[in-house]
């Protein structure tokens, strides 16, 4: 399987349809070598634009959804985002080079496994600038806010309120799904200046449950 060519083709196709709309999304998905985050079993399936099983009933979203995500939430060189949900890492990894070196990342986790088993592949490649947590990511991290970005990879029933106190007042941007367990989820790109938060629909969207004080219950 030539794994190199395939990503290539992905990111070419995300371009045509026009989901990846920057060079900076293009070159994080060209870059990023998607299939070290899938399970051996499905590795054949890597640069397929569908949702993958890692385990433990979650999924590794399709790669159209990365690359919306990264699009609405606006990433630069050296900001500090909060990621909720590291499921499989992909998506953090895309987030760290969109930050490059001097930014830095912090992803919650609630499960074990799936952080320690991210926690490897970012040392394989060099990530030192993330910070995997493993713990209830509905309550956010307030140790290190504000953060310039927040995305969340996990629908939960509203937008938790320490997501929003812990968004930085200077533009900061959230990318959530809403919605309820099963179906009918949206995805909002919320946008902070100030004490003003102001939401705006992107797409319905499926995600997994986000489990926790402000998501759903386990
Ligand atoms: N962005 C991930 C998506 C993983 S699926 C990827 O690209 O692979 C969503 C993840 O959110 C799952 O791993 C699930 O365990 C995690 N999750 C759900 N509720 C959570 C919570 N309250 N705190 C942290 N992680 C949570």
């Amino acid at each position: 399987m030539n794994f190199e060519k395939s990503r290539t083709e992905m990111v070419f196709q995300l371009r045509k349809l026009g989901i990846i709309q920057t060079d900076a999304v293009a070159d994080a998905m060209l870059t990023i070598p998607r299939h070290f985050f899938i399970p051996h079993s499905h590795q054949n399936q890597a640069y397929q634009d569908h949702p993958i099983s890692i385990g433990h009933g979650q999924t590794i979203s399709a790669p159209h959804m990365n690359a919306m995500m990264c699009e609405h939430l606006d990433v630069h060189p050296g900001m500090q985002i909060l990621e909720i949900g590291t499921g499989s890492g992909y998506h953090t990894a895309l987030l760290r080079h969109l930050v490059g070196p001097s930014g830095k990342i912090f992803s919650i986790e609630r499960i074990l496994s799936l952080a320690e088993n991210a926690q490897k592949i970012f040392k394989a490649l060099k990530f030192n600038n993330i910070s995997v947590i493993v713990d209830d990511g509905t309550i956010g991290c307030q140790e290190h806010a504000p953060y310039d970005r927040i995305l969340v990879t996990a629908v939960g029933p509203t937008i938790p309120q320490p997501f929003i106190d812990q968004l930085s007042e200077e533009n900061g941007k959230i990318c959530i799904p809403v919605g309820d367990r099963n179906c009918d989820q949206i995805l909002w790109l919320g946008n902070k200046r100030g004490d003003h938060f102001h939401k705006s629909r992107i797409c319905g969207v499926r995600f997994v449950p986000l489990i926790g004080k402000y998501g759903f219950e386990k």
